[in-house]
């Protein structure tokens, strides 16, 4: 039990930094298609090309549409390979 703590306290930091690591990052801007879409505030990120803001996910660009779903099909195919 005492190695599965330690295990379980090691995955959070990894996600932690993670989380650190895309909150400051750039995402594409489905409106103008720059790299300039970053997190002003808590779920809110803002294009600093053409100004459009976004409502997303508190530390994660999240578009509208396609890609995150791809990206969970793909999960989802992969966990049934796996299991
Ligand atoms: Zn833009």
């Amino acid at each position: 039990m005492v190695n599965s703590s330690i295990r379980y306290g090691a995955r959070i930091r990894k996600q932690y930094k993670a989380v650190q690591k895309e909150k400051n990052a750039q995402y594409k801007c489905p409106s103008c298609g720059k790299t300039k879409v970053q997190r002003i505030s808590t779920g809110i990120w803002q294009c600093s090309h053409c100004g459009k803001v976004y409502a997303g996910g508190a530390y994660t660009f999240t578009t509208p549409a396609g890609e995150s779903a791809v990206r969970q099909i793909s999960n989802m195919s992969a966990q049934k390979q796996a299991g």
